[in-house]
């Protein structure tokens, strides 16, 4: 249709097939299925063990140019290409995409499940509670927030004698310890299983986490813009007898509970990494765990029924898993490890499973490669490279756009200078993708604005650049109609030599991958470490965490740490602020300036346009 309609026009005009209809066809037995209504189901893990013996298919992930405010369109990608090898070349498919976080579906972003005529749909149920994920790790981190401050709480107020009679009570005569409090007596060096047997010191150690309340790196989150929760002290009731701190709220896609459930790889996977999460250190400078709290159980159950993947469709039919959705920039902002495994197994060795991987190739990309496929094992075939004309001019220099107000002339009329000068971040994050020894596809996205000339210089480019292809597709305005060559390349592509290497050994020590990072993928001639990166550094090295994978916390306007820095700059050395540790979930992330970890409203929400018809009970105004 032109012009093409909006998103939820277009995903509420399509028929859909009822989801148990979906899983039956991609191969799912009835029992590994369970049905949220007619168009969600969840995917019991039992699929992949019955699978086991299955070849994987082939791993694609999508990945772009450095973001700019014009949108490059890799959610929409991901999905044009899995309707174009699906419905229109006929191969067995799934798409792996992250659950959008709701914050920004009411704020400035509106939907997240592409666009177009490459969407997941419903994209309403899509972007809303889906089946109640992120509600669930909402309700597991804000457990963790208060047992940890009632804990503190508690010690303060009682004696070793008193919180022994309470951690451990007599009941008709008898103590004993449960399973976590054994767990925590080992981890003391005290080998005793008789609740009556420990020294009055062995008590002392065992009831006394003795948190200290300025280490404490856990907040409460919540999945709403709510920018006056920044900042917050909490503890202002009598009842709670002074005890009052500063703390905050974070946004929940970016509570490491989201990264733990992303990367696990099974139930018992997810449990271990839920209770090594630290959340403070003890006066005596050891890291304080979530086991230690004693809360690890809880949140395995809070969390039993999130683990596993969404299943939902695309416009054209072909099977998406919609699975966790971290922050892209203190976590890793891939879909789940779960998710791509039993995808990859669904559609047998000659499948293709497309993943994506959120911003540009220099994060999501490299942290795809560096901390997700370290952890799964999965070795990707192909990267696909999103570019688009307008994004690349900024690139080349290109004025800065308003929300709200016509785009300027350079967007709207051919420029080949400027795109051409642009081209400079792409070629940049070719490189990046190749470092990894993976063949590179580049995706041209192609806008109604775009010219022949500028569609034919960027794949030029890209192609002299060292991508293994370059295509033009047109999927946003056709479905996946619109990305038959793109796909037809990947498909070449995938059966190319891959040579899959890390870019660092985790054994390194933490300043040498962190200027691995800067210098290979950013483009910086060095780093610099601030004197609280410096510090943390020392404690995290004591602490035992040193020989983590890094996910560095960078803004990805822009290949530096300058957002205005566009193309793709060189010889800047890249400042390192602090580093803090996702011990459960598995990296250290450092922070390259400062990150807002809960996002606020604009003047003009996206709500204002949201609706529901009270007569047919539709959801309107979802982009
Ligand atoms: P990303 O995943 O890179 O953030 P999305 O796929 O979510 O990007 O696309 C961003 C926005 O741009 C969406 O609203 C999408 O509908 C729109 N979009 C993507 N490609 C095109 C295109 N070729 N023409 C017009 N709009 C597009």
């Amino acid at each position: 249709k032109t012009p093409v309609p909006s998103d939820i026009e277009i995903s509420q005009s399509c028929i859909l097939k009822p989801i148990d209809q979906v899983a039956k066809e991609v191969g799912l037995l009835p029992d590994e299925v369970e049905l949220y209504g007619q168009t969600k189901a969840k995917v019991h893990l039992s699929a992949l063990k019955r699978l086991k013996n299955q070849p994987d298919g082939k791993y694609i992930v999508v990945t772009g140019i450095t973001p700019t405010p014009l949108g490059e369109g890799k959610s929409t990608t991901t999905v044009g290409l899995v309707q174009a090898l699906g419905a229109h070349l006929h191969q067995n498919v799934f798409a792996c995409v992250r659950q959008p976080s709701q914050g920004p579906t009411f704020g400035i972003k509106g939907g997240a499940a592409g666009g177009g005529y490459c969407q997941v749909i419903p994209m309403e149920e899509f972007n809303l509670h889906l089946t109640g994920d992120i509600h669930a790790i909402t309700a597991a981190n804000n457990l963790v927030a208060a047992a940890i401050d009632t804990r503190i709480f508690h010690e303060l107020t009682q004696t070793d004698q008193a919180l022994y009679d309470r951690l451990v009570p007599s009941v008709n005569g008898v103590r004993k310890f449960s399973g976590i409090q054994i767990r925590r007596l080992q981890k003391l060096g005290i080998n005793k299983t008789d609740p009556m047997a420990l020294t009055k010191e062995e008590i002392s150690l065992f009831v006394r986490l003795d948190i200290d309340p300025g280490t404490i790196t856990w907040q409460r989150v919540l999945d709403t813009n709510d920018r006056f929760l920044r900042k917050i002290t909490i503890g202002q009731s009598p009842t709670e007898k002074g005890f009052s701190r500063t703390a905050q709220f974070d946004i929940t896609v970016s509570s490491e509970i989201m990264a733990v459930l992303a990367l696990s790889d099974g139930l018992d996977d997810m449990k271990k990494r839920l209770g090594r999460m630290v959340v403070a250190s003890s006066k005596r400078g050891e890291p304080v765990t979530t086991d230690d709290l004693g809360v690890t159980g809880a949140l395995a159950v809070l969390m039993k029924d999130a683990i596993k993947p969404n299943l939902m469709q695309t416009l054209e039919g072909t099977p998406v898993f919609v699975h966790a959705g971290p922050f892209a920039n203190i976590a890793h902002g891939n879909s789940s490890v779960l998710a791509d495994k039993i995808a990859l197994k669904l559609v047998g060795e000659e499948g293709f499973v497309v993943t994506e991987a959120g911003f540009g190739a220099d994060i999501g990309m490299e942290k795809f490669f560096n901390i997700k496929c370290r952890y799964s094992g999965l070795r990707p075939h192909v990267v696909v490279l999103v570019a688009t004309v307008r994004a690349l001019k900024m690139h080349g220099g290109g004025p800065a756009v308003t929300a709200g107000v016509p785009l300027p002339k350079e967007y709207m009329e051919e420029n080949l200078q400027l795109l051409a000068k642009g081209c400079s971040n792409l070629n940049k994050q070719i490189q990046n993708a190749r470092m990894f020894g993976v063949p590179v596809v580049v995706a041209v996205n192609a806008f109604r604005t775009d010219t022949k000339a500028e569609l034919a210089l960027v794949v030029q480019l890209a192609k002299e650049a060292g991508a293994f292809d370059a295509v033009e597709c047109t999927h946003w305005a056709e479905g996946g109609k619109g990305a038959v060559a793109l796909a037809q390349a990947v498909q070449r592509a995938s059966q190319a030599p891959s040579n899959f290497t890390f870019l660092y050994n985790v054994e390194l020590p933490v300043i040498d991958k962190i200027r691995l990072i800067a210098q290979q993928i950013y483009g910086a001639s060095d780093i610099e470490l601030l004197p609280e990166a410096q510090k943390k550094v020392a404690l995290y090295t004591k602490q035992g965490f040193g020989n983590l994978p890094i996910c560095m916390a960078k803004t990805h306007l822009s290949l530096s740490h300058d957002p205005e820095k566009k193309g793709a700059p060189t010889g800047f050395i890249l400042p390192i602020r602090d580093i803090r540790a996702s011990v459960g979930a598995g990296f250290l992330y450092p922070l390259v300036g400062t990150m807002t970890t809960m996002p606020g409203l604009p003047t003009r929400p996206c709500f204002y346009d949201i609706d529901l018809d009270p007569v047919s009970g539709e959801v309107n105004g979802l982009f």
